[in-house]
């Protein structure tokens, strides 16, 4: 693969205070770039991270065409950096970009661009331990077009940003709400899709829960407002008894790759797992029987999050609000003992990057 590389001549990484680390705030030295253009993607270049410049009437600032993919860069040794299922996040923003109806873009570019610019930039891998390199791959409709329909130009850019771990003082169970108002996908729409306007519909319902108390809101069905979908942002798991039960895919459920991983290790464990639907009415059922054991989310930030409370229409279960459970816990040492390259990956997920 044919990557042009322009080197900044100037690195910010001496700005960085990495015991002090914000999300989403510093980006690394350079990013990726690309272009769909007359039919077709050009070859990725990789520059330095800069300003881009845009016409008012760029399309995607009005019609939401833009995909997005968040993944980690883990510091293993001096040497070594592991991504992880680079690949399945490849055939994700696939997936997404159909959706969008974005041109697909070759695995190829998108694995190799990424792999240079964490090797180019692998300094700006935290060190500590749980810290990592946050990236942001993301396509959006370039042109300047303001008809609503498809756009016929795209750029695919990929930033970095030095991520502090998540739980600094030990695991903080989150508490979730229903939402009575609102929903966040529907059959048919665009929910299993990571497309931008998912994200920007769900602000103001999330921001009301956090009013009200709560951490995240838990998502109901939009037809029959009775099964749970997912959180935010993260897919949601229950071990009932000894049967991990995760609400099933089928279009209004993000694919998370993190849930992905959970159910792998989880079936390789022995553990029972049905993906199926799972009524809130049944999630407090089992909590009055005792059967509900632990609750808990996952997505690439958290890895796994462990809930304390769910609240729905005046009613809550609560679970253990100070602590992660046992298995919540050892799927959360399995899946990062994996990614820092501590435990061996008997999977194919991890993708080392040789850095030196
Ligand atoms: C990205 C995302 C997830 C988690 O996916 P991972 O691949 O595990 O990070 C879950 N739900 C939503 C809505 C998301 O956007």
């Amino acid at each position: 693969m044919n990557i042009q590389i322009t080197k900044t001549d100037k690195s910010r990484i001496s700005e960085v205070d990495f015991d002090n680390l914000e999300f989403g705030k510093m980006f690394s030295d350079h990013m990726i770039d690309m272009e769909f253009k007359d039919g077709k993607w050009g070859a990725p270049e990789i520059k330095p991270y800069e300003k881009i410049s845009f016409h008012p009437s760029m399309h995607a600032l009005h019609y939401g065409q833009s995909v997005f993919e968040g993944m980690k860069a883990y510091y293993v040794d001096d040497e070594t950096v592991n991504l992880f299922r680079l690949d399945d996040h490849h055939e994700r923003i696939s997936n997404s970009s159909r959706r969008m109806c974005i041109p697909e873009m070759d695995k190829e570019a998108f694995i190799s661009s990424i792999k240079e610019l964490i090797k180019l930039d692998h300094k700006w891998v935290p060190k500590t331990a749980g810290h990592s390199l946050y990236l942001r791959p993301f396509v959006f409709a370039s042109q300047e077009y303001i008809a609503a329909r498809a756009a016929s130009e795209y750029r695919f850019i990929a930033i970095t940003s030095p991520v502090a771990a998540y739980y600094k003082e030990g695991f903080n169970p989150v508490s979730l709400t229903t939402s009575e108002n609102f929903v966040r996908a529907v059959k048919g729409g665009t929910g299993e899709a990571k497309a931008a306007g998912n994200y920007g519909g769900s602000f103001l319902p999330a921001q009301q829960a956090q009013e009200a108390g709560y951490t995240q809101i838990i998502w109901l069905d939009a037809k029959e407002h009775k099964y749970v979908e997912e959180v935010g942002t993260m897919n949601i798991f229950f071990l009932i008894g000894d049967t991990l039960v995760t609400p099933k895919l089928g279009g209004t459920v993000l694919p998370g790759i993190t849930r992905r991983s959970v159910i792998a290790l989880a079936k390789e464990w022995g553990v029972n797992v049905e993906e199926r639907r799972i009524s809130i009415d049944e999630v407090f059922e089992a909590d009055a029987s005792g059967d509900l054991k632990e609750v808990f989310g996952s997505g690439t930030a958290a890895v796994i999050s462990p809930v304390g409370l769910i609240h729905h229409e005046g009613k809550n279960v609560t679970l253990d609000q100070e602590n992660i459970g046992p298995f919540a816990k050892k799927m959360y040492d399995e899946i990062t003992g994996i990614q820092y390259g501590k435990i061996e990956d008997r999977h194919g997920w991890t993708y080392p990057v040789k850095v030196k």
